[in-house]
């Protein structure tokens, strides 16, 4: 009978022109699967995991499948995982060449004594655990033909809170188009585009840059431990401060209570909520 809560983004880089039917449609039909696996019980770190990997591979998003290139034409993915009763955490950055940066991330997390691992290295640990690669590059990557490259943003995420009360987060992406070669932004920062712990789980997009000068996931649950804010006023106060910086993006986050929160300061952020009492809500605009 306990209650249950899944949040799911695409990212913050929706603009105004475009719809984004396929990519809604997509996700009300990932809610209902994340759905079913936590009214039966599953952990939320499963849950998350099983919905960023499909997100990765369903190429409508700026991540896995959906990445765009950097300035060299090359495709360099960051993800990150971390569970909230533990605070376990694994993250990957500036990977090449495997299809599920964030069950590679997984894999930091439970058989390294790591968190983070980043480029060639990141790759030999992945080669070494037989992790799925992209075979060829050139072909599985939906870029520019999807029309997708004139979104320079657009990150996936997924946070859960399960029936026991635990709450995990993972962010996956495929970093800003035309980054820098070996340009890392907060997706794989715990802390930063991804937090865990006993009060919220957070996932964050958006220009990387100002979401790990803010700090932004682990501050939503700061703001709750510290100033007692609620879930809703501690994920926009977070937003706030990025939007005052300059920067722009949003987030999803979910409190131990099962509340959730999806602030944006962007055009739109496409986003899903679902929940034990019904609720099944997929947008992109306010
Ligand atoms: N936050 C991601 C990054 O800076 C981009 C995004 O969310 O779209 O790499």
């Amino acid at each position: 009978m306990s209650v249950w809560a899944l949040a799911l983004h695409g990212g913050a880089g929706a603009i105004a022109e475009r719809v984004y039917r396929e990519e809604e449609a997509h996700m009300a039909d990932l809610l209902e699967d994340g759905a079913a696996l936590l009214a039966g019980g599953a952990s939320a770190l499963d849950v998350v995991t099983a919905m960023a990997e499909a997100l990765e591979a369903c190429g409508l998003h700026q991540a896995g499948k959906g990445s765009a290139p950097n300035a060299d034409g090359d495709v360099e993915l960051d993800a990150s995982i971390m569970d909230g009763p533990t605070r376990a955490a694994g993250a990957v950055a500036a990977l090449r060449g495997f299809i599920s940066p964030v069950r590679v991330a997984r894999g930091v997390m439970e058989q390294t004594s790591h968190v983070l691992l980043v480029g060639k290295g990141a790759e030999a640990f992945a080669a070494s655990k037989s992790f799925p690669r992209v075979e060829d590059p050139k072909n599985y990557y939906k870029t520019a033909a999807s029309g997708m490259a004139s979104v320079n943003s657009g990150t996936i995420g997924a946070v859960a809170r399960d029936r026991q009360g635990r709450l995990a987060a993972a962010t996956s992406t495929g970093g800003l188009q035309g980054k820098l070669p070996g340009r890392v932004g907060d997706t794989p920062i715990i802390g930063a585009g991804c937090w865990a712990d006993e009060r919220a789980a957070v996932s964050c997009t958006g220009l990387g840059e100002y979401f790990m000068r803010v700090n932004a996931a682990a501050d939503v649950s700061a703001r709750i431990a510290y100033a007692g804010a609620s879930l809703a006023d501690a994920a926009q106060a977070v937003i706030d401060d990025v939007r005052n910086l300059g920067g722009f993006g949003g987030l999803i986050a979910v409190d131990k209570h099962g509340n959730v929160a999806t602030p944006f300061a962007s055009q739109g952020m496409k986003r899903g909520i679902a929940t034990s009492s019904g609720v099944r809500d997929v947008k992109t605009f306010r």
